[in-house]
């Protein structure tokens, strides 16, 4: 597997691992993109939400690399899932992103009071008028999955979800390779668990990898699943990309799925679940 290795799904090609730019904003988003592009990335995660569109757009524009070379995706915050609301919000994302199209638009969360069918509907005329050449989802559960997918009429290719060695989502899993979905893994180092977990640090011993390579590496070792970690650093942003020169055995493999539970990893992993209850 190399870094140009990729997940096939719905029609559409996906790098295995991208960039993530949550909560990187101003020069330093447009630094990290640019660096991550000129360093082999070939994969940008970003959303309206996330207050950085024109940051990520110029980052893309300065990289030595051709537009048509990013896969580049966006993402509807879940206030705007109507119909209208939905065609205005891509607008203004590609008018920040300064891009004709993006790869990839997702419905940020499920909003249980609009209709999936309303906003499948408006992704599917933002596919038409050639402003997305994908749809995906993200925070859906298995069930909202499959009824995304039941009524759309264009392949949903993604359901972007928190996915770690601290949070199983084997269920989604299987349920995403059944309708030939990518499970896109965010927050993929536990937002930093990851980097102090003694298991992962003592298995990457045996390769001269770190903790958090060692969980980058477990995420892109499955079939079908993407990762997506968020680094500012250069040191971070390669570091991160340096997951495809070893391979973790079965048992290694499943010694880190183990790591699911825990107090800290609770917590965290409680927040797409709130988040579902107490809609915007
Ligand atoms: P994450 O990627 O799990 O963790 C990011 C943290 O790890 C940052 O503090 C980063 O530090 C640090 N880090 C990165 N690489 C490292 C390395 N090699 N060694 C040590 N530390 C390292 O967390 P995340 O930002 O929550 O998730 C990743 C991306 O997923 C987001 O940026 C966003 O694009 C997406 N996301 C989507 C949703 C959704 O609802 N769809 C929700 C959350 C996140 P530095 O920044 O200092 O390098």
């Amino acid at each position: 597997m190399d870094p140009m290795d990729h997940v096939s799904a719905g029609g559409a090609t996906i790098p295995k691992l991208g960039l993530g730019t949550w909560q990187n904003t101003g020069d330093s988003c447009t630094e990290s993109v640019r660096t991550a592009l000129d360093l082999g990335y070939r994969h940008i995660d970003t959303a309206q939400a996330y207050g950085n569109e024109a940051e990520v757009g110029q980052g893309i524009a300065q990289a030595d690399v051709d537009r048509e070379d990013v896969f580049l995706t966006t993402k509807v915050w879940r206030s705007n899932l109507r119909y209208d609301d939905l065609e205005d919000s891509v607008r203004e994302s590609l008018d920040a992103l300064d891009v004709d199209a993006v790869d990839l638009l997702l419905a940020h969360w499920p909003h249980p009071r609009v209709p999936i069918e309303e906003t499948i509907g408006a992704m599917e005329d933002i596919v038409d008028e050639d402003e997305a050449r994908h749809i995906g989802v993200s925070n859906f559960t298995a069930a909202q999955l499959e009824e995304a997918v039941e009524v759309a009429d264009v392949p949903i290719v993604c359901d972007q979800v928190l996915y770690n060695p601290y949070k199983d989502q084997s269920g989604l899993l299987a349920t995403c390779r059944e309708h030939d979905v990518a499970l896109t893994a965010y927050s993929p180092l536990g937002r930093g668990d990851a980097i102090s977990d003694e298991v992962l640090a003592e298995i990457g011993e045996r390769y001269d990898k770190s903790a958090a390579q060692v969980a980058l590496r477990w995420l892109v070792q499955q079939d079908g699943v993407v990762a997506i970690p968020k680094a500012t650093s250069r040191e971070h942003i390669e570091a991160n990309l340096a997951v495809f020169d070893f391979e973790l055995t079965d048992a290694e493999m499943e010694r880190i799925a183990e790591r699911r539970g825990g107090v800290s990893a609770w917590v965290r992993n409680r927040l797409p679940g709130l988040m579902r209850r107490f809609p915007l």
